[in-house]
């Protein structure tokens, strides 16, 4: 075997012993340190990098079990050879405890020696192979980490599990954070604060038996969009998000488009809703009705529709002022929204007159439903402390029925409403 780089300390009390043998470690060591107890060998021990050790066992000062006690406490991966005469091998058993890694019987003989070393050095060798491979995985790993961190965009890494393992500088600035620890201590996960809102992707979209970033991949890009609260401006942004995978590692890219996005989304928003109210306008309804049929409707539920309209609220006008009048418009749909549920869709249809949906299961949950909201504005004080009550028709749309027809019917309904004395509901049916 060749020499190699590295070094053994040699501790051995018997002068001759000990030279002899150093010869021979000479031919596979670039040092050799030789002690002639174990208090010396601990001495160089402390001073020298020390890649092996050898040690004698009866040694005066200090003997070779507590050299190895010593050095094992230091370090527990460091090979220990130990050699020992005959009548010493009650040492074997004590010095197992100390993980030697070999035991070798005085007078030494030398091809079991320089076996026990070649094997040594072999594990040595692949030992540093590994280490200097991890150093250079380490570099290229600080390496990626460091061209991540330079990035304007929010960079997420994750493992298989959906585990956020790093998040670039970028990232972590956006949530205050100074590092994966603080942030995932802070938030848990990133994806829980993804604003939940239909135009957005959110953990509420993911379906029950897959994981968020499965729901992500599969929706079209457009739809990859999240909004987030912004800790530093305490204002809301949307993202981007791109996805890639090498191996097991998921790569998130967060683009911030807050600014043409969610202008976009205020444009959209100013073209669907009446600008006084705030309800839905006729325009909404007359391009969105379909979509909303058909997400209504099922084996249970049906699309169920209502025309409400104001009683006497020419009095009002006349009354209290346009003004008034307006603002009493604006209390109406708020009292409306605040009794209705969350998938029912309140339209101005003109003046005062509003269409009402509601996803319902019949015409007797209809009534009770549209009664129970007729109650609650005739209890309800809209401004000044005015009283008002309104007249409401309802139906439920049919199968492949025109729309037309339909609300033809509840506007049918509404007129009897009126008819009848007014504050009344009455259903007509198909
Ligand atoms: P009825 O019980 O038969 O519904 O009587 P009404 O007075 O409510 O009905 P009518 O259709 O006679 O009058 C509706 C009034 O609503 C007339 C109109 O000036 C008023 N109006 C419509 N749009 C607005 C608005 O945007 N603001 C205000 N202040 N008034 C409005
Ligand atoms: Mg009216
Ligand atoms: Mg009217």
């Amino acid at each position: 075997m060749n020499k190699t780089d590295f070094s053994i300390l040699y501790a051995e009390d018997d002068q001759l012993v000990s030279q002899m043998l150093s010869s021979v470690l000479e031919d596979y060591f670039k040092n050799v340190y030789a002690a002639k107890d174990g208090q010396e060998a601990l001495e160089i021990y402390e001073k020298e990098q020390i890649d092996i050790v050898l040690t004698d066992i009866r040694m005066p000062n200090l003997n070779g079990m507590e050299l190895i006690k010593t050095i094992r406490e230091k370090n527990k991966d460091i090979p220990i050879i130990v050699c020992s005469a005959h009548n010493d091998t009650q040492y074997l058993l004590e010095s197992i405890q100390y993980k030697i890694d070999r035991y070798i019987i005085k007078p030494i003989d030398l091809d079991i020696l320089e076996e026990v070393l070649e094997k040594t050095l072999d594990l040595l060798n692949i030992k540093k192979k590994i280490e200097k491979l991890q150093e250079k995985v380490s570099k290229q790993n600080d390496f990626l980490h460091m061209v991540l961190n330079t990035q304007a965009t929010m960079i997420a890494l994750f493992n298989k599990n959906c585990e956020l393992t790093f998040a670039n500088k970028t990232l972590l600035d956006f949530y205050l954070s100074e590092n994966l620890e603080e942030l995932k201590k802070e938030y848990q996960a990133i994806e829980k604060t993804f604003i939940e809102n239909d135009n957005y992707f959110h953990i509420g979209k993911v379906k029950e038996n897959e994981n968020w970033i499965e729901s992500l991949k599969k929706a079209t890009p457009s739809e990859r969009i999240v909004s987030i609260l912004c800790h530093k401006t305490m204002g809301i942004k949307a993202f981007k998000i791109t996805i890639a995978q090498h191996e097991e590692t998921i790569v998130l890219t967060f683009t911030d488009i807050s600014e043409t996005f969610l202008k976009q989304l205020q444009l959209k928003d100013k073209t669907i809703h009446d600008k006084l109210t705030g309800a839905f306008n006729r325009e909404y309804f007359e391009d969105n009705y379909e979509k909303l049929i058909s997400k209504f409707v099922d084996e249970t539920y049906s699309f169920g529709i209502a025309i409400l309209d104001i009683d006497y609220f020419k009095n009002v006008n006349d009354t209290y002022g346009h003004d008034v009048g307006d603002n009493i418009l604006v209390d109406f749909v708020k009292i409306i929204k605040k009794y209705s549920r969350m998938d029912d869709y309140l339209i101005r249809w003109g003046g005062e007159e509003f269409i009402f949906i509601l996803k319902i299961k019949n015409y007797t949950d209809l009534e009770i439903s549209l009664e129970k909201l007729r109650k609650n504005i005739e209890n309800s004080n809209f401004s000044k402390n005015i009283k008002l009550t309104c007249s409401c028709g309802g139906t439920i749309h049919s199968l492949n029925e025109d729309i037309k027809d339909t609300i033809k019917r509840a506007d049918e309904a509404l007129y009897n409403a009126k008819s009848a004395g007014r504050n009344k509901v009455i259903i007509k049916e198909f």
